[in-house]
């Protein structure tokens, strides 16, 4: 019988993915793999997304032989190299169709538009599947018939039509006859300039990922609702690196919530139905990349905040980036950021907030250097955590509202203890002191006075955004 394609890329998944178990109804599977190392560079992917991606394709493919499925493997530069390397397999071959789940972002649309006009040519079914998302987006459209730009209405209007059916799980396809073809050894990743943080903090594949959603529901699940906003405690699932290359579903998620809450995902433990809504947030934005596609082009989702004035300021960006702007839980933040690829999301909007309106810096920069350092880098969430926090997104903040760092970081973090974890130098001061460190009890201690003054830099943030209104 003629093999059928399952081409992964960030369904990293044998269990509940659905271009894999279309695949497998058609006939014996054969995986493919295509790795765009320097597409993703040019993204603005960093070693730590890329390592960890290169090691649940291990997994996968490990998981995949244990099903007799043979993982093929090509190295591509371009994703304009995609068609011509996909067609080559299917002709070697002798396949019958290709599979994939779709990805949101332009690029990635535009790059399996290719795909799929280049196998419709050849004779040949290209299919993609909507499985990262309950809605395919257009699915879900205000009144008017517009992409919904703002998230209560959207989520309201998904649970009102969320069905059973569109939850239900893809059948993980039975073991398969030995169908002869061998799988390839995957390159190791080479050598970047950035060197990816020790993987034993976040171990790839399906197994550590369904680990992680139990050990969360089991122990987290409902306290999320009180605990999620204070970084000093583990009250989320970290399951984002998982989520975003597909190596667990929002499916699975979802279901694992119905079973802890007796059906419900809209009402039940408020933590539970609260976590829930985060996973509705990761599906707005990917509507958002799809129906508003200029925020694929690095332009603001709110048109008229193109003006603004932003500041050219390398010292205060690398003092961002070095996690050295003399406001503490900023700086913590930040240190988390760079030594485990992750960081709380409580602080992602307190850092983002401090780089684009306290140091009035593009956010676009900030976004970069996120999806440089992230293990859980997706263009989606990133680009509109940024722009939320910038005000020139989404349900953007209002453009005056800006965290006030201290005040939040007395709030989030009332003992200070996220604080000493990340500035153990600070953590010889007393617990109230460490907000913002009176420069007489500093001492000897290497910490710098804040590069802004609060009040100064809001003022000068709201004037940058007034000066747009009014043009
Ligand atoms: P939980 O609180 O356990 O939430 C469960 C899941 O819901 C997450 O794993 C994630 O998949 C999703 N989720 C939660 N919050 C959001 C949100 N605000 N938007 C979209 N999805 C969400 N998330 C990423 O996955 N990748 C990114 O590159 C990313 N960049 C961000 C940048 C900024 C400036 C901001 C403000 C947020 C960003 N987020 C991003 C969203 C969020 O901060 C992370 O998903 C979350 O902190 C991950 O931790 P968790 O898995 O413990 O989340």
């Amino acid at each position: 019988m003629r093999p059928t394609l399952a081409w992964f890329r960030s369904d990293l998944r044998v269990q509940d993915n659905r271009a894999l178990a279309a695949a497998a109804r058609q006939g014996p599977v054969v995986a493919v793999y295509l790795r765009a190392l320097p597409h993703w560079r040019r993204h603005g992917h960093g070693a730590n997304s890329l390592d960890f991606r290169a090691r649940g394709v291990a997994a996968l493919k490990a998981t995949l032989e244990g099903l007799n499925i043979p993982l093929l493997h090509r190295d591509i530069d371009d994703f304009a190299e995609a068609p011509a390397a996909l067609l080559a397999i299917a002709r070697e071959f002798d396949a019958t169709a290709l599979h994939f789940n779709h990805e949101y972002p332009l690029d990635e649309q535009r790059r399996d538009a290719a795909v799929a006009a280049a196998f419709q040519e050849a004779g040949l079914e290209a299919r993609g599947h909507h499985d990262s998302v309950a809605f395919a987006p257009g699915e879900l459209l205000t009144g008017k018939g517009d992409y919904y730009g703002v998230f209560t209405p959207f989520a309201k209007a998904w649970h009102r039509r969320l069905t059973a059916e569109r939850l239900a799980l893809a059948a993980t396809p039975a073991p398969q006859a030995n169908s002869g073809i061998a799988s390839e050894a995957l390159p190791e990743l080479p050598d970047l300039e950035d060197a990816p943080i020790d993987g034993r903090q976040w171990p790839a594949g399906e197994g550590p990922a369904a680990d992680r959603l139990e050990r969360f529901l089991r122990f987290r699940g409902r306290h999320y609702a009180k605990q999620r906003d204070f970084p000093a405690i583990r009250g989320t699932s970290e399951l984002s690196p998982y989520l975003a290359l597909g190596m667990i579903s929002h499916r699975q998620c979802l279901q694992a919530v119905l079973a802890e809450n007796d059906g419900g995902l809209a009402e039940g433990d408020a933590g539970l139905v609260v976590w829930v809504n985060e996973l509705v947030w990761r599906e707005f934005y990917r509507h958002v990349a799809v129906g508003f596609p200029r925020v694929c082009r690095h332009r603001p989702f709110q048109a008229h905040t193109e003006a603004l004035a932003w500041r050219d300021d390398d010292a205060g960006f690398a003092a961002w980036c070095a996690g050295r702007t003399g406001y503490p839980i900023v700086d913590a933040a930040m240190r988390q950021l760079v030594a485990t690829g992750w960081m709380h999301n409580r602080l992602r909007m307190i850092t983002a907030m401090f780089l684009s309106k306290h140091l009035l810096i593009d956010w676009r920069r900030g976004e970069a250097f996120f999806l440089r350092h992230l293990v859980d880098g997706e263009f989606c969430a990133n680009n509109g955590g940024w722009q939320w926090a910038a005000s020139t997104g989404t349900d953007a903040a209002p453009y005056f509202r800006l965290f006030n760092p201290t005040t939040q970081s007395k709030r989030f973090d009332p003992d200070g203890a996220f604080l000493a974890e990340w500035l153990p130098a600070l953590a010889e001061l007393p617990a109230k002191a460490r907000h913002a460190p009176p420069r007489e009890l500093l001492g000897g201690i290497d910490y710098p006075a804040p590069i802004v003054d609060h009040q100064a830099a809001r003022a000068r943030a709201l004037d940058a955004f007034k000066a747009l209104k009014a043009d």
